[in-house]
């Protein structure tokens, strides 16, 4: 193999000692396969842990999606981004041998918190957005597609992707999505319902091409959770959520389990 044909890997492992000896024993493993093991620039990221784990390696990584593709080997049980388990290493490294370059992609979320002096922060989500008020009910309106739809009153609103769907949105009673759908899906936190508020009480799925905006009271503060992570903002003045240019990748393997299969796996179990 030429030097220049010698694809870069990035490994990442979350902190634990089962995760760490896993990511060692590849490591070694890949190196020894002639793969450059590296942080910087990488082609493949590998993230060992959990589903968790790779949230965490996707926003490493969230500025050259379009360059980098992920594998998620998982130590515990089989998750929703993980396609190799840990006692299947060797397996994950002949496969890499094998890559041709193939990809399955996923739609992710893009957010943009407008603030009242203007300022824009811009995020990616793998998994959802959530936005919460810190103090009493949030009340906040939201616009779907241009139409002013309803006043919210309630804990929050979480706005997932369809890999996402599965995780907090699914915990909030919203639906199961399939991730060749490019849709989001508002999924309400207790919202306050009765004859003198409203709100459609069920979780919506949008379709790709419009955008959803919340415009939350101002003067407050609202936490506003990404993936795994949680930020504070006291001066909002509207959020705007569409589906991200860019998708995430995932080597595609032999192994890319069906998507049916995970949800079976996951919440199911076996059926006798
Ligand atoms: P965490 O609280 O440590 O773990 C949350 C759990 O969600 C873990 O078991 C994780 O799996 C699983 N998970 C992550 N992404 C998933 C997906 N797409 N489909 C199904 N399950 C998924 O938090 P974390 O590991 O930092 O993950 C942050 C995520 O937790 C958020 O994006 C949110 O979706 C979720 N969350 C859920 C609730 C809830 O259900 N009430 C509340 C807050 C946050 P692994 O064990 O494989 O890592
Ligand atoms: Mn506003």
């Amino acid at each position: 193999m030429k030097n220049t044909d010698r694809k870069k890997i990035a490994l990442l492992s979350s902190r634990n000692p089962k995760s760490e000896a896993v990511s060692k024993e590849l490591w070694n493993k890949l190196k020894d396969a002639n793969f450059i093991m590296t942080p910087k620039n990488p082609d493949i990221v590998i993230s060992i842990g959990g589903d968790g784990m790779l949230l965490s390696a996707f926003h490493k990584y969230e500025n050259i999606l379009d360059k980098v593709r992920f594998v998620g080997v998982h130590t515990g049980h089989l998750g929703f981004y993980t396609d190799y388990r840990n006692f299947e290493i060797d397996e994950l490294v002949e496969n890499l041998k094998l890559d041709t370059g193939a990809k399955v992609s996923y739609p992710i979320l893009n957010v943009k918190i407008r603030m009242i002096d203007g300022r824009v922060v811009t995020a990616r989500a793998l998994n959802e957005a959530t936005i919460k008020r810190l103090s009493k009910t949030m009340v906040a309106d939201i616009h779907i597609n241009g139409v002013p739809f309803e006043r919210f009153r309630g804990d929050g609103i979480a706005v997932s992707t369809p890999t996402g769907s599965t995780a907090y949105n699914k915990s909030l009673g919203g639906a199961v999505l399939h991730p060749t759908i490019e849709a989001l899906q508002i999924a309400e936190v207790a919202s306050l319902n009765n004859r003198v508020y409203r709100t459609l009480g069920s979780s919506i799925v949008v379709p790709k091409k419009d955008k959803i905006i919340i415009d939350p009271q101002h003067d407050d503060r609202y936490s506003i959770a990404i993936d795994n992570r949680t930020f504070v903002y006291d001066n909002i003045e509207q959020i705007d959520y569409q589906i991200d240019n860019h998708k995430i990748n995932f080597v595609a393997t032999p192994r890319h389990t069906s998507f049916w299969n995970r949800v079976k796996d996951a919440f199911i179990g076996e059926v006798e």
